[in-house]
């Protein structure tokens, strides 16, 4: 018997989300770095990446790309957090490419690159203005661009990138792709030669590129979530777009054991302070009604909101750090202990499921 609660992961949805994000981006004129960081870094995922044209493996933990450099890819790895001055020493044994944006981390990564007798490709970051990582200046980032060029022997300048809609939820509307592609022109122009490398963004920079918005110089997307959670999650960070309808947000599943069926009242009785979160809660009262109780909680998924019954007329009313409960007065079918309830799931109940110990992951 299974064990649960099960994650289970169906690689040819995946790897059909894959092809599929990997042909639009190609017919515009757009190479893949697959972005493994929401699995936990599968490596399993990371072929599936390689065997559907991506052209990277990426992710911002260092231990996952070297995973699935040991598990036999192929691809150059590409770490896409601004390395720890502390991981450099493997960062460069295990990476061919990194995101940096900070002088001193570069600085210390040349040093690192000649010690190991290797030349280390860098994307130099921008900030346009969603305020995380990367050059806030435009002439800092070309100062910098032309002293990586000359200066910098263990390094290579392959190009230069931008991240958006993280923390300032910035969107990549056209203006901001072509600024990207102006700032590449005025690196380009000071250090004398083409970048190979103009990386666009994340899956949200899919925006664009749908609308054929995107200036031809963009040749790199980084795309994770897309291939994970196709229209479910895409709903919300691209904002609808209906592209996302032709990808399957079944790729991972979760499936929960009942352990309880009853029905209560919906309004707690007694005197209210906080719930198993620390918060104070709302509650309505619609009267009793048919629950159900579910072996997994917060612990495992994160936010219940995360996470989407397949079950017809149920919904996640409350969630506790290991117990879940489900409203299933308006279903058809009769849950008992024992029964299995599936689950389609949001990016961030990917990330927490696929490392959480007390789940089971199983691929097919
Ligand atoms: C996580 C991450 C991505 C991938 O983002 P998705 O929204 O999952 O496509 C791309 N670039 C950077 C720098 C990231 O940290």
């Amino acid at each position: 018997m299974k064990k649960r609660p099960a994650l289970i992961l169906d690689h040819e949805k995946l790897r059909s989300n894959m092809r599929t994000v990997v042909g639009w981006c190609n017919d515009a004129g757009i190479d893949v770095a697959g972005v493994i960081k929401v699995t936990g870094g599968m490596a399993s995922v990371a072929k599936d990446y390689e065997a559907c044209g991506a052209k990277w493996i990426a992710s911002s933990r260092l231990e996952q790309l070297v995973r699935a450099r040991d598990s036999g890819v192929d691809l150059p790895m590409l770490m896409i957090r601004i390395p720890m001055i502390s991981e450099l020493p493997d960062m460069v044994r295990v990476c061919d490419y990194s995101l940096q944006s900070e002088y001193s981390v570069l600085k210390a990564t040349d040093e690192e690159a000649i010690r190991a007798g290797k030349v280390h490709n860098v994307i130099l970051m921008t900030d346009l203005g969603d305020l995380r990582e990367g050059f806030f200046d435009k002439d800092e980032l070309v100062d910098v661009a032309k002293y990586t060029e000359d200066v910098l022997s263990g390094l290579h300048l392959a190009g230069i990138g931008t991240n958006l809609g993280c923390y300032g939820s910035v969107m990549p509307t056209r203006e901001k792709m072509e600024q990207l592609a102006s700032y590449a022109e005025a690196v380009e122009e000071a250090i004398g030669r083409p970048l190979e490398v103009i990386s666009g963004g994340a899956t949200s920079s899919m925006m664009p590129m749908f609308d054929k918005e995107m200036p031809a110089k963009i040749n790199m997307l980084r795309v994770g979530s897309a291939v994970f959670t196709g229209p479910l999650e895409d709903s919300r960070t691209c904002y609808g777009r209906t592209e996302f309808d032709a990808l399957s947000d079944e790729v991972f599943i979760l499936e929960a054991e009942v352990i309880e069926v009853a029905a209560k009242p919906t309004y707690p009785i007694g005197q209210l302070g906080v719930d198993a979160t620390g918060h104070k809660a709302h509650y309505t009262d619609r009267g009793s009604r048919k629950r159900a109780l579910l072996a997994i909680g917060r612990a495992d998924y994160g936010d219940i909101g995360d996470i989407v019954p397949q079950l017809p007329g149920s919904e996640v009313i409350g969630a506790s750090g290991d117990h879940t409960i489900l409203d299933i007065e308006d279903c058809k079918v009769h849950l008992k202990a024992g029964d299995v309830v599936r689950f389609k799931l949001r990016y961030s109940a990917i990330m927490y499921l696929t490392s959480s110990e007390n789940v089971t992951i199983y691929e097919s």
